[in-house]
Order: structure tokens, then C-alpha cells, then sequence
């Protein structure tokens, strides 16, 4: 394994003093990991170094075609005063796909891994102690040689920074209203939907303001071919409960498939659920409401880890779920994996990679 050159900074930067008002995104810690990509040479000098501006040419391949891929995962802070990593190894072999499909070379996921593990540890400082809070972890790749004509990159960027984020529910855990999405699409088969890229969220930016000015907080795509099967909302991987059972669309091709969705999915069946990963028509879905058979829907991810859904809306159709209340199977998720994740619950699955 490559060694990783640490450079400390001379210029620690001052920590958010009230770690009440994090919120998400808005601070990043003193270093930052950077591995270069040279074609012949492979990855090569990892190094953890002061977080700084980043020198790029201006004609840099990811600036102007959108090669670039991207990761985001937690530290958590332990009561016994440890830090502990929810199964990142999923995110860096999440990390390999995507690259497959970028045409980026593919990395160590091992090392990659242990150069997550580094750079938190010389940042542990920074991971917050809050109720809720945590050090979210966003791994990148990009493509930078100076060439604007268009073809796979033979030089990269892989950075890892990290910011400490706040509790995604100060309030507790409010469900949110959705937009059903039924006139632009985010990905198709073929597409990169499955790739955590960019590219994706660029598509996605009209839908989320157009459903945001109309009071909405995020919007559920459907299958870009027929506007008639579910795919996920927004950041997130989407589950409904029809009858007891819990439903999830199948991932094929157009869907992010989440480390979070895999991990409901597998809590889940521990806990004596049925849970079927299949096609599912918003159809379906507004008419299990009418019927009074929708009992629940939440969104899963990484960074609220389960948000309960309290409205849907499609076209004129308002289905209001289980009173805008969370239901029992969010709460008891939610409850249930951010117990592990915090080192509240033991780790019978063995999700939990301890950095100490
Ligand atoms: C990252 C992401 C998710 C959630 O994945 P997790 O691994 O659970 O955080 C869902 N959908 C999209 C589009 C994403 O980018």
C-alpha cells in the first residue's frame, strides 16, 4: 500500500462555536487528502495536506465536460469518545462503479478506505459531539487535463475533504411534501443514473427549483422512458408501505443505489418484514391511498438517514400519508440505524468500521 505524506498546517482555522447551527455544507475542517492520476503512472502521492484553493488550468477537462465523480458518507463521534465510519467500503466500491462509468481508472478501494480513515483521524477535532451532528465525508474525483477536446482523461484529482455537519432534524423528525416529477427526467437505462456524478445533479436542478418555489422540498423522479414508474427523490432512495409490505424500486440501471436503501432493506428483514425490491407505478401508489392502504413512505440517505414523506403530490392529485405524521417503520429505521451508526446499538451486522 502507497504511503500518505502528512503536511499539518500552520494555520488552524477557528471551529463554528455553536455547534447548534452547523446546518449542512457550510464549514470544512484543516486538511484535505489529494492522490494524483497520471496516465503511465497510476495513482500516485497521496498526501494529506492543508485545505487550500486547488490550481487548476482553466481549460481542466472536469470544468468543461463534467468528468468528475463524487462520495458522501458520516464519522461519527462514539459515547466512549471513538470514531466510527458507516460501511465505507460500500462507498468506495460505489466509487469504482462510477469511475467505470466515467471512464475513470479505478482506485484502491482498500486504500481509499484507509485514506478516509488518515485524514479524519488528523481532523478528529473537527467531528462534532452534538446530539445528531456528525463529520460528513465527500471523496472526489475529477478530471483535469488542459484540453478542451473531448475524451476520457489521463490525469486526475482524487480529494477527500470533510465538514462538520448539524443534525438534519433539529425538531425532531418532520415529514416533508414531494413533488411528483412528471415533466423533466433525471436518468434513463443507459444513462448514469447508477454513477454518483455531477452530471446528475446538474439535471436535476430546474425540477427542484420549480417544486421548491411551489412549496415543495424535494421531488420524486419518475422512469425517464414512460413518466410512470418510481425511481427515487431527490438525494434519496425512496420507500412506500402498502399493506404491510415494504416496497422499494428495483435498482436497474437509472437508480442511485444507496448504501442507506441497502441497509433499511437488510434492517428490515432482520426484523421479520417483508421487503420486495420491483417496479412501482405512482399509479399504484395513488390509488393504495385512496384506498387507504398507503400506510407509509420515506426517503433514505446518507445525510437525513430516513425522512419520512407526509404529502405527495402528483399532478392534481394530493395524497396526504398517515396524517403528515412519521410513521412506526420510519421511526423504528431511523431509531435503528442511527443507534449503530452512533456505537449507541451493538454492531450485529457488522456495518461499523472504528477508526479508534
Ligand atoms: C447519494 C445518493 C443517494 C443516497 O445514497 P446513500 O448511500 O444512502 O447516501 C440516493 N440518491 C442519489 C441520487 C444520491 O446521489
Amino acid at each position: 500500500m502507497q504511503e500518505i505524506k502528512i503536511e499539518l498546517t500552520k494555520n488552524k482555522k477557528a471551529k463554528p462555536a455553536d455547534q447548534s447551527k452547523l446546518g449542512f455544507g457550510n464549514y470544512y475542517t484543516d486538511h484535505m487528502f489529494v492522490m494524483n492520476y497520471d496516465e503511465g503512472e497510476g495513482w500516485h502521492d497521496a498526501r494529506i495536506v492543508p485545505y487550500a484553493n486547488l490550481a487548476l488550468d482553466p481549460a481542466a477537462m472536469c470544468l468543461h465536460y463534467g468528468q468528475e465523480v463524487f462520495e458522501g458518507l458520516k464519522a461519527y463521534r462514539t459515547p466512549d469518545g471513538g470514531i466510527a465510519l458507516f460501511r465505507p467500503e460500500k462507498n468506495m466500491a460505489r466509487m469504482n462503479l462510477s469511475n467505470e462509468r466515467l471512464c475513470i481508472p479505478q482506485l484502491d478501494e482498500a486504500f481509499a478506505v484507509e485514506a478516509i480513515k488518515k485524514l479524519v483521524e488528523v481532523d478528529e477535532d473537527w467531528i462534532p459531539t452534538a446530539e445528531g451532528t456528525s463529520l460528513y465525508i465527500r471523496p472526489f474525483i475529477i478530471a483535469v487535463d488542459p484540453h478542451v477536446g473531448v475524451h476520457p482523461a489521463h490525469h486526475l484529482l482524487f480529494i477527500i475533504i470533510l465538514s462538520p455537519v448539524g443534525a438534519y432534524y433539529p425538531e425532531g423528525l418532520n415529514p416533508v411534501k414531494i413533488y411528483v416529477e412528471s415533466k423533466y427526467v433525471r436518468a434513463v437505462k443507459g444513462g448514469m443514473g447508477f454513477a454518483k456524478t455531477g452530471g446528475n445533479y446538474a439535471a436535476s436542478l430546474k425540477a427542484q427549483d420549480e417544486a421548491d418555489k411551489a412549496g415543495y422540498t424535494q421531488v420524486l423522479w419518475l422512469d425517464g422512458v414512460e413518466r410512470k414508474y418510481i425511481e427515487e427523490v431527490g438525494t434519496m432512495n425512496v420507500f412506500f408501505v402498502i399493506d404491510n409490505e415494504v416496497i422499494t424500486p428495483a435498482l436497474q440501471g437509472s437508480i442511485l443505489g444507496g448504501i442507506t436503501r441497502m441497509s433499511c432493506i437488510e434492517l428490515l428483514r432482520s426484523w421479520g418484514y417483508k421487503v420486495t425490491e420491483r417496479r412501482l407505478s405512482v399509479e399504484e401508489v395513488a390509488v393504495a391511498a385512496k384506498e387507504g392502504r398507503l400506510n407509509e413512505a420515506f426517503g433514505s440517505g446518507t445525510a437525513a438517514v430516513i425522512s419520512p414523506i407526509g404529502e405527495l403530490k402528483w399532478d392534481d392529485d394530493i395524497m396526504k400519508i398517515n396524517n403528515g405524521e412519521i410513521g412506526p417503520i420510519s421511526q423504528k429505521l431511523y431509531d435503528g440505524l442511527t443507534a449503530i451508526q452512533w456505537g449507541k446499538a451493538e454492531d450485529k451486522f457488522g456495518w461499523v468500521n472504528r477508526i479508534k
